[in-house]
């Protein structure tokens, strides 16, 4: 149908003196065109290394070890055609040609993708070089556009400016410029207003969501803040270490959590009007090192639920559900243990 992209069983391991970690261990994703997924998670559940993996940008000594990345992309002349990014390599010319044509990413920091000694325009003007053949007076009159359209106030002369220049904001808006000037069918932004104060925060998240919804792009949006993902998620996907335990609708899975760790993630979120952080769940036990992983469920050993003799042995498949839902939890599906009750069902 509208899917754009499928994440299946995405597995990304770092080699470390104490052992392969599995950061990202069974990641499955589904991104519909025109739509906003939110991936949730306490952080160090591996929702970053997904985003990064997913254009194979994760950094030494991390590699994408297994799984695929389904991109379901007009190629050339028009036709439909299906790449998977995870059999191809950080440096193949075509995952390449993706970063810059299909997908584009935002990060926390935005000088992790900017140059403090390059002028605002020649940045963007380049990023618009690279993948359109137009003339640097035209790329420049383009990237003034793109400024103006990311809220930036006179960008006939922030144009001319250097990021070391600019607000924390700014920079941000700039950095979503350079993101949009090709524009992708998808944006991935990695905690984008995470390191912003709360109104320069609020006016990003709004500017990615009009820019969404304007555009008809899809965009899936890396947090830690639930308050966000009420915001602006469709679909919510919650990571636990290193594994997509559950994916929805967000007003689904916010009504009505079938997995047992999405439950104690929402039952944890602090009430409205409290101030926005991260804190840990109020989940007993704590997060397991992700060296040394559980065998079977990575949620058993916190878990209310668990079944001796099987979720200790079985690693829970990803289980589609009839509202569009998918759990990786032996609770459900086909091979469900009779007398073991939905957790998500009052009776
Ligand atoms: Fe709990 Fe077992 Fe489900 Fe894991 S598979 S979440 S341990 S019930
Ligand atoms: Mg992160």
């Amino acid at each position: 149908d509208d899917v754009l992209l499928e994440v299946k069983g995405l597995r990304t391991h770092f080699t470390t003196d104490t052992g392969e970690v599995r950061a990202v261990n069974g990641a499955d994703l589904t991104l519909r065109r025109g739509r906003t997924l939110c991936v949730v998670g306490e952080s160090g559940c591996g929702k970053s290394v997904t985003a990064r993996s997913i254009l194979q940008l994760v950094e030494r000594p991390g590699r994408v070890v297994g799984g695929q990345v389904l991109l379901h992309r007009r190629g050339p002349g028009g036709a439909a055609e299906t790449v998977d990014l995870a059999a191809l390599g950080p440096r193949d010319r075509r995952i390449r040609q993706v970063r810059g044509r299909d997908i584009a990413m935002v990060f926390q920091e935005p000088m992790a993708s900017l140059s403090l000694v390059h002028r605002v325009g020649n940045q963007i003007g380049e990023a618009i070089r690279v993948h359109n053949r137009v003339s640097r007076a035209e790329a420049r009159r383009r990237s003034v556009e793109l400024l103006g359209r990311v809220g930036i106030p006179a960008p006939e002369r922030i144009v001319d400016a250097y990021p070391f220049q600019l607000s924390g904001g700014m920079r941000q808006r700039v950095m979503i410029a350079m993101a949009l000037s090709c524009e992708p069918e998808l944006l991935i932004a990695d905690e984008p207003t995470t390191a912003l104060d709360v109104t320069t925060q609020a006016q990003i998240l709004d500017l990615l969501a009009d820019l969404q919804d304007s555009r008809g792009m899809a965009m899936l949006f890396i947090t830690h803040d639930m308050g966000v993902v009420a915001e602006i998620a469709d679909d919510v996907a919650v990571m636990y270490l290193g594994s997509v335990v559950e994916q929805g609708a967000v007003d689904g899975v916010f009504h009505a959590p079938r997995h047992p760790y999405t439950r104690a993630l929402l039952e944890s979120v602090p009430r409205m009007g409290a101030p926005r952080r991260e804190r840990l769940p109020a989940i007993r036990g704590s997060v397991p090192d992700p060296a040394h992983q559980p065998s079977g469920c990575v949620f058993r050993d916190r878990c209310d639920h668990a079944m001796p003799g099987r979720c200790d042995t079985t690693v829970p498949p990803p289980v589609s559900l009839a509202d569009g839902r998918r759990v990786r939890c032996l609770l459900y599906g086909g091979d469900a243990p009779a007398g073991h009750a939905d957790p998500a069902d009052p009776a």
